[in-house]
């Protein structure tokens, strides 16, 4: 190892090619990492989050990495129909929503290096080609794109000052496309030593419907493909929608050496946040701990503390005392991955309100001034979400303005905000024909228009506003009544058209009130009615959905719940109240 070190980034005097940061030592920091075998889909992040937070709870410093397999390099331009909603974290960068189930298990705000994809390795390895960094050597996936991995997960090592690295490998074991990513893992554990890296293999157990049993050879094949890669792993995961048989798990055992006590059933549950708490009294946090050597480090103290608290709030999905239905609008209503985060902001804020929250999906592409009463019968608030483009956007400005008029409790997020910003300035600030020049570019009072600042940079790719800003809040308004105690909020944002700040004065005196804005220029970042006019009516420019953690919801959603489960009880006991009427009248005539 000491050879290892010295040659750092040498490639023309050894074989072993394993360069460093300054500051690290081989040995040091600890890797638990997670692969997929069989099939996708087997909820490989929710498992991964679930086992990292459980190191957390124990007082351990954790950065978790997601290793994407595809060449995009980042994930701001893929489509959400196909692979989920785009996950922004507070340094602006554009991930996989996978990070967005990170930084809600684990309560911790991630950067750019915890997300990497094939594409970032193989162009900071062509950058370092072009660079001569390789001296004179032919660039080969191993060791010099194997070694680009290494590099990155010792990098965030040095810079998290983590105790643990925690490595999801994305896709499944057999993919072209992340088979550099196993094979820099089979190193990484041999440079790293004994102790120091363990490999979790998920794997699924197939039931044929026909057969009504069990059956693990699809999992052994999983396994046996990881092991040809020359990986042998510590502990297997198994999915299946029973609980795995223990004849099951001994047949895998014996299969593949892992002991049986490392064997687990990681079965349907009817919430994923009671995953912890099953995967703690199974005791796979305690054989990860031993593998790794880890006692010394744990605190008990914090992880009861942190287990009880987590309980608290997970024992209460499922057995809230009332419900109510929130009616999302949106082009991509068919694939429910592309909300991801507000479904999860409003789960989060149904249990702070003690609600159970039925979300009603709203296409809007038909919806017009004529219809919008019938489309929005059933739910007690809505919120529009972001989107982009113009279909269905006449539909979603019908909607809001149902909800402005009949005093439906309304949260709009950034196109919905800006939705807003138009529906208010049509109908009450006398700007006939004002839209988004998104929508339509030839718009008379374009109320909502791109940046200034972002027209000059072109192109599809980064030429958004992203990340996270400040935003400050007015004190009075119902946006600072939601953040108590607070007079500017840290929010995330990806957009790339604004309010138009030509159009404020007829806005304002129309009565619309911007209750939050950028702390030094003249950027719209949250707008409302006065409570007189409507009890719950909010549109912000950001993203609130993506920092809503489960035990600190965002205030918005919990406010939008709080308001909606407020019109459904005085609805009910206005209808109650009308019943009685008819019952007394009854008995007159009677
Ligand atoms: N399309 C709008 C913009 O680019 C809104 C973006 C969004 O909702 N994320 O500003």
């Amino acid at each position: 190892m000491d050879l290892l070190r010295s040659v750092k980034d040498r490639t023309d005097e050894t074989e072993f090619y394993t360069p460093l940061p300054d500051g690290y030592t081989l040995g040091s920091t600890k890797y638990v990492v997670v692969f997929g075998t069989v099939i996708s889909g087997l909820g490989k992040g929710i498992f991964s989050s679930s086992l990292a937070k459980l190191l957390k709870d124990k007082h351990l410093r954790i950065s978790p990495i997601k290793l994407e397999g595809y060449l995009n390099i980042d994930s701001g331009t893929l489509n959400p129909f196909r692979h989920g909603e785009v996950f922004v974290l507070d340094d602006g960068m554009e991930t996989d929503m996978d990070l967005g189930t990170y930084e809600r298990m684990l309560d911790q705000d991630l950067t750019r290096q915890n997300f990497a994809t094939s594409g970032q390795i193989y162009s900071t390895v062509l950058a370092k080609e072009r660079a001569g960094t390789y001296l004179g050597r032919d660039v080969q996936m191993i060791p010099h794109v194997t070694g680009e991995v290494k590099l990155r997960l010792r990098e965030l090592a040095v810079r998290s000052r983590a105790d643990v690295v925690f490595i999801e490998v994305g896709g499944t074991v057999g993919d072209i496309e992340n088979a550099f990513y196993i094979e820099a893992m089979r190193e990484l554990s041999y440079e790293e030593g004994e102790g120091s890296v363990v490999f979790v293999a998920l794997t699924y157990v197939l039931t044929p419907s026909a057969l009504g049993e069990q059956k693990s050879k699809a999992a052994q094949l999983g396994i046996k493909r990881l092991m040809e890669f020359g990986i042998h792993p510590h502990i297997l995961a198994c999915r299946a929608e029973q609980p795995v048989l223990e004849k099951v798990r001994q047949k895998l055992a014996v299969y593949t050496n892992v002991p049986m006590r490392r064997v687990f059933s990681m079965h349907d549950l009817p919430s994923i946040y009671l995953l912890p708490s099953i995967m703690r009294e199974e005791g796979l946090d305690s054989e990860l701990v031993q593998l790794l050597n880890l006692g010394g480090r744990v605190n008990s103290a914090h992880e009861l503390r942190a287990a009880s608290e987590w309980h608290r709030f997970s024992s209460r999905i499922g057995h809230a005392s009332q419900e109510v239905s929130i009616g999302i609008t949106g082009k991509y209503t068919a694939l429910r991955d592309s909300y991801a985060s507000i479904i999860k902001a409003l789960e989060h804020a149904g249990v702070a309100n003690d609600a159970k929250v039925n979300v009603e999906w709203i296409d809007t592409t038909d919806i017009h001034d004529g219809n919008v009463v019938k489309a929005l019968e059933t739910v007690d608030g809505i919120i529009v979400p972001g989107g982009f483009g113009t279909r269905g956007s006449e539909g979603k400005i019908s909607c809001i303005g149902h909800a402005r008029r009949n005093k439906l409790p309304y949260l709009g997020i950034c196109l919905g905000f800006q939705m807003a910003v138009v529906e208010y300035a049509r109908h009450m600030a006398n700007l006939e024909g004002a839209n988004s020049s998104e929508m339509d570019p030839d718009c008379k009072h374009p109320v909502i228009d791109i940046l200034p600042e972002q027209k000059k940079i072109e192109g599809l790719g980064g030429n958004m506003r992203l990340g996270g800003q400040d935003v400050t809040l007015t004190p009075g308004t119902l946006a600072a009544e939601l953040f108590p105690g607070a007079d500017q909020v840290r929010m995330r944002f990806r957009h790339r058209y604004e309010v138009d700040p030509r159009y404020l004065d007829p806005l304002t005196q129309a009565g619309l009130i911007f209750s939050g804005c950028h702390p030094h220029h003249p950027i719209m970042q949250i707008l409302e009615l006065p409570r007189e006019v409507h009890p719950f009516f909010i549109g912000v420019q950001f993203h609130p959905e993506l920092t809503s953690r489960p035990l600190r919801p965002s205030p918005l959603f919990v406010g939008l719940v709080k308001a909606a489960l407020e019109r459904k009880s005085k609805a009910g006991k206005e209808e109650a109240g009308m019943q009685g009427m008819h019952g007394i009248k009854a008995k007159q005539e009677g």
